[in-house]
This record gives structure tokens, C-alpha cells and sequence, in this order.
């Protein structure tokens, strides 16, 4: 089936205490044992008990993200949703490691990753973590070592836009025996499906484009029902971050519009992007639809689209940047990503979370840029008259 079929439909049905066509908010923490609790398999995670186990609308979000994940053909796929991208990483890596076990990850990630592999892990559990730039499958080769269990990249990564070519480093982490995971927020299953390029587990942070709303967060590892009922056992009973219903209920309700925001996100970002290329007051753009991306082509022939999300920076200082963003009318300066509204996030080249970033990143700094749902003409104007603003006209 298609996306927009399955956005729609998958994980709803008629419930059957009210006969309404749309699945209810059940704000429950626990569920009516049966006359004998002893027959329970208390790890049995598909007879809900309590909430932290599994609840009702965790497991609705959860049918639906498995078969938008899988086009529908779910088979031994399964998602755990969790209650946000972070406790969704965390759960992952918390059940996948132990002490002695190595990683390779990428070199640019969502800083919780990178803190949490480079800092957390190795000092409280002794795992330890090899950085590489994943968008060259040698440089992947090369860090692994005999106690590698997985390799995590993130595509495309969170903030500069650079894509990992899934299919390549698949075949070398199960190579290595290890298990690759995605994180896949910035493509959504509307532009890339990794598992069926070989990945063996996709995060998505629901909190961005799933959800789509700004009003929710949650996170999500999806993959064989064999790996992620060892999540479900490990981290989610027993480290406890769950989703709560309202949210799962919340981002059940906006994924219905997942695929049609995501054609309108990249259709205005690829509008955005050429523009902003093309302004003598703009230093440098970074997105995947443009020629100039490293990995153009590797996004055009492993994508269907080339996202929402994109970083340039206007040619001047640190200050210079800072008055654009102020000068904004439309797009408002927040962090997160994948909202309805444009959001824009001014950081600086020059702090430690700067330092794998490409050289123009770290020369000008970035303005990360979730292009909105607005119309792209307003978008446009918005950025000249502030790109006015600061710099004077073109
Ligand atoms: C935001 C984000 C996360 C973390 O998600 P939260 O829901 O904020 O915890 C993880 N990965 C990527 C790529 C993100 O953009």
C-alpha cells in the first residue's frame, strides 16, 4: 500500500466498546487481569497490565510506525515507542552494549548521541565509541574492531545535511558481525526506509517530523520483533521511559499527514535552497537537492525526496547572524525540527560540538533551517527582508 493509505489507516480501526471510527484516548495505567494472574506471562508484552509494560495507545502508534516503516508488509517488524527520540536512542544502546563493547558511530549526530557514546557510556559502563565520517563506508571498515557489536549512523545527519549510504555500511557492519542502526528523523519512512536497505533498526524522534505539530514528544526503534522485544524487556520495563497515551494519541493524529507535509516540506526547502545558493549575501548552503551536496547524487538514487531540513550561514560574524534571525518575521528562532511552523537555530563554529563539522560550518557557523509548511513565497520574502536587514539589498 502507499504512504498516504497507510498514514491514514494503519494502526486505527473501530472500537469496539463505543463503535467510534477513530481509536480513543485511553488514559489508563492499568488493564483488567484476568480471574487467575498466575497463568500471566507478565513478559508477555502483546496483554496489556500496565502502562510502563504496554498500554493502549502506545501499541496503536506502535502498529502504525511498524507498517509505515515497512510499506505495509510488517511481517516480524515491530516498533517501541518511547517517550522521546533521546530515551529512544538510549533504550537502544542500553540494551544492545555491554562494558567491553565498541561502537562506531558517526561523526556528526544529534549531540545526546554523541555525548552519550563518547562521554556517558565509557565512564559509567566502559563501552567505548569510534567516531568516523559515515558517508565514506571505508572510513567505517577501517574503525571496526573484534568487539564492535554496532555501528549507528544518522541520515541525513542532524545539522549538516551529509547522507550515510545505508546499503554500503549494512553489508559492513554485518560483516563485522555488528548490528547498524539509523537514525532516520530527518527522512521520515516518506523518504527513506533503511531497514529495507539492510539496516537492522530504525529511530525516528516522533517529536519532529511524525509528529509534525510541535505539541508532542516521543521517539521511536523500530526493527525485527526479536530485537525489539529485547528493548521492550530491558529498557522499556525496566529503565521506565515510556510514552504516555496523550502523546502516543497526539502523534498517531499527526502522522495521519506525514506524507503530504513531507512533499510540501521538500518541495518549499528545494525552493529555499536554491534561492539562498544563488544570494551573493548567503556563504554557503547545505541540502541534499542541491548539485553542490557531497552526496547529491548518493541522496537522488537512495531517497525519494531530499528533506525539509537544511544550514547556511549569511556572510558576516557571529553578531551578523544572530541580527538576520532577530530581523525574521515568518520563521521563528527555536530549536527542534519538522514542525508546521519554519524554525530557525543560530550555533556558532567555534564551540566544541562545532569541531567535526565541515570547514564552512565552522568558519561561519549555521543557521539550521526546518523549512515550515508556510507558503514557500512568504518563506522567500522573509529571508530577503532580513537578509536586507542585516546586509543591506542584494
Ligand atoms: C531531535 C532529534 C533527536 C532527539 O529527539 P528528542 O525527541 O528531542 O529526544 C534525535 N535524533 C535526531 C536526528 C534529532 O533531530
Amino acid at each position: 500500500m502507499h504512504d498516504e493509505t497507510l498514514s491514514v489507516h494503519a494502526g486505527n480501526a473501530v472500537d469496539p466498546g463505543t463503535g467510534a471510527i477513530r481509536r480513543p484516548l485511553v488514559m489508563a495505567n492499568s488493564y483488567a487481569l484476568p480471574a487467575d494472574p498466575s497463568e500471566l506471562d507478565w513478559s508477555d508484552f502483546s496483554t496489556p497490565l500496565y502502562t510502563r509494560n504496554g498500554g493502549a495507545n502506545q501499541g496503536w502508534l506502535e502498529e502504525k510506525l511498524a507498517l509505515l516503516e515497512t510499506a505495509g508488509e510488517r511481517g516480524d517488524v515491530d516498533a517501541v515507542a518511547l517517550a522521546s527520540g533521546v530515551a529512544a536512542i538510549h533504550a537502544l544502546f542500553f540494551t544492545f552494549l555491554r562494558t567491553g563493547d565498541h561502537v562506531v558511530c558517526s561523526d556528526v549526530t544529534y549531540v545526546a548521541t554523541r555525548r552519550l557514546l563518547t562521554e556517558l557510556l565509557p565512564a559509567k559502563y566502559g563501552i567505548t565509541a569510534t567516531l568516523v565520517d559515515s558517508s565514506d563506508p571505508e572510513a567505517v571498515r577501517a574503525a571496526i574492531r573484534p568487539t564492535t557489536r554496532l555501528v549507528h549512523v544518522e541520515t541525513p545527519a542532524n545539522p549538516t545535511t551529509r547522507i550515510t549510504d545505508v546499503e554500503a555500511v549494512a553489508a559492513v557492519a554485518h560483516e563485522a558481525g555488528a548490528l547498524l542502526s539509523v537514525d532516520a528523523t530527518f527522512a521520515t519512512p516518506v523518504l527513506q526506509r533503511p531497514l529495507a536497505l539492510g539496516a537492522d533498526l530504525v529511530v525516528h524522534s516522533l517529536t519532529k517530523y511524525i509528529n509534525g505539530h510541535g505539541d508532542a514528544m516521543g521517539g521511536a526503534v523500530i526493527g525485527d520483533r526479536s530485537l525489539t522485544d529485547r528493548i521492550r524487556a530491558d529498557a522499556q520495563v525496566d529503565v521506565g521511559g515510556v510514552i504516555s497515551p496523550f502523546h502516543a494519541w497526539l502523534i498517531m493524529r499527526g502522522a495521519v499527514t506525514l506524507p503530504l507535509r513531507m512533499r510540501q516540506h521538500c518541495a518549499s526547502a528545494q525552493v529555499l535552497a536554491e534561492g539562498l545558493a544563488a544570494d551573493p549575501r548567503v556563504a554557503y548552503v547545505a541540502y541534499p537537492g542541491l548539485p553542490s551536496h557531497p552526496q547529491h547524487a548518493l541522496a537522488a538514487r537512495t531517497m525519494t525526496g531530499f528533506g525539509g531540513m537544511l544550514a547556511f550561514a549569511v556572510r558576516g560574524d557571529s553578531d551578523a547572524q544572530n541580527r538576520f534571525v532577530a530581523a525574521l518575521r515568518v520563521i521563528t528562532s527555536a530549536v527542534s525540527l519538522g514542525h508546521d511552523e519554519s524554525l530557525i537555530v543560530h550555533v556558532a563554529g567555534d564551540g566544541e560540538r562545532a569541531r567535526s563539522l565541515p570547514e564552512e560550518f565552522r568558519r561561519w557557523g549555521h543557521l539550521r533551517f526546518s523549512v515550515g509548511l508556510e507558503h514557500p513565497d512568504d518563506l522567500v520574502a522573509d529571508l530577503d527582508q532580513a537578509l536586507t536587514a542585516t546586509l543591506g539589498p542584494r
